[in-house]
């Protein structure tokens, strides 16, 4: 809900303890989603400084609109590039107005949810030639079918786990269903005439995923061409996302066209934390020293193995981050669409 409502440009204040009893409906609510604060009933002076700021940040969305068409480039003059991650094709339009110059993560697990039964290959394959085609012949990453964790798809029947995080989910149940995986792996490579199109695995841990994942998408490939369709062979890169793919990435950058790094999942696999739970959310930080290592590790051995590296977790619209992440050398930072110019921004001022 924190990506969505971020993509949406919403206010949005998670976990608030007591919020259930303390609020209800009808009630004025002044929400904060900088400084993290729900104020129910304010007086007329709290309206008025909540307005005040409310014009600042709106003059300050304005000043940032310059930046909408320009390239991103540093102050030393090395060209980056600031993509947008989507979760439905009706997200590329805010990316596009928001001058992104890519799709950096397509979460296609949202083409899932909301249903009673799985999208069908040509309903995928509507899904992705639309994105290409929007996107006019920039890059779009769609990343496979990332559910189990978090992400629940209650008609997929996923058996229940006491670890979920650990378990069955992203690339682990792809490999394991394979016409599911297959149906989507046809609808990319079908949709990729339409732009540029590349497919990223989520949730790689070993070089044996990446190698059974590229066996289908070879024999669909096969097969679609047996078949008589217009297909060719598309990129195929990985999430490093677990501090197995970290601590290999030299390894898996053999086997990998590009790499993703999702922080989101990195920094609560690095810090031992679940990303959901408020009474740890304190560990739940990419700046720990741990998961600067593994990010560090990840972009050294991408540019080792002369393949391009990217971030699509919420660490690349990370202030904090971005100084890091520049010096180390990533090449692409995906974010929201309602991040794209900060993050431009920033990084033409570093
Ligand atoms: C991540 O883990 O950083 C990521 C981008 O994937 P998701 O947030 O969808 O798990
Ligand atoms: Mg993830």
């Amino acid at each position: 809900s924190a990506i969505l409502a971020r993509a949406m440009g919403i206010p949005a204040v998670l976990s608030v303890s007591g919020a259930v009893e303390a609020l209800h409906t009808g009630q004025c609510v002044a929400v904060d989603g900088f400084r993290g604060t729900v104020l129910p009933e304010p007086t007329p002076e709290q309206t008025a400084e909540f307005k005040r700021r409310q014009r600042e940040y709106l003059a300050e969305r304005e000043a940032l609109s310059r930046y909408c068409n320009l390239p991103t480039v540093t102050k030393n003059g090395v060209k980056k590039a600031v993509y947008g991650n989507i979760g439905k094709p009706e997200d590329v339009q805010s990316v596009v107005q928001n001058g992104g110059e890519g799709i950096g993560l397509f979460r296609t697990e949202f083409l899932f949810m909301d249903r009673m039964s799985r999208p069908t290959e040509a309903e995928q394959f509507e899904a992705y030639a639309t994105v290409a085609k929007a996107m006019n012949g920039r890059e779009v990453i769609i990343r496979t079918l990332d559910i189990g964790g978090d992400k629940e798809i209650p008609y997929l029947e996923i058996e229940k786990e006491d670890n979920p995080f650990l378990g069955h989910r992203a690339i682990r149940y792809c490999l394991d269903h394979p016409d599911l995986f297959c149906d989507q792996i046809r609808a990319i490579l079908r949709a990729a005439k339409f732009g540029d199109l590349k497919l990223m695995l989520p949730l790689i841990t070993c070089k044996e995923e990446i190698l059974a994942a590229k066996k289908l998408i070879e024999q669909c490939l096969r097969e679609l061409i047996e078949a008589g369709e217009d297909v060719h062979p598309v990129p195929v890169g990985i999430m490093v996302e677990t501090p197995a793919a970290a601590l290999t990435a030299a390894e898996l950058a053999k086997e990998a066209d590009f790499f993703s790094i999702g922080t989101n999942d990195l920094t609560g696999y690095v810090m031992a934390v679940d990303r959901g739970n408020q009474a740890v959310a304190r560990l739940y930080d990419p700046m720990q020293p741990a998961v600067l290592s593994a990010i560090e590790m990840t972009i050294k051995a991408a540019k080792a193995a002369g393949i391009p590296v990217g971030m699509c977790g919420e660490g690349a619209a990370d202030p904090r981050l971005i100084p890091h992440l520049l010096a180390w050398g990533l090449d692409e930072f995906s974010v929201s669409a309602s991040s794209i110019l900060k993050t431009r921004k920033m990084i033409s001022e570093e």
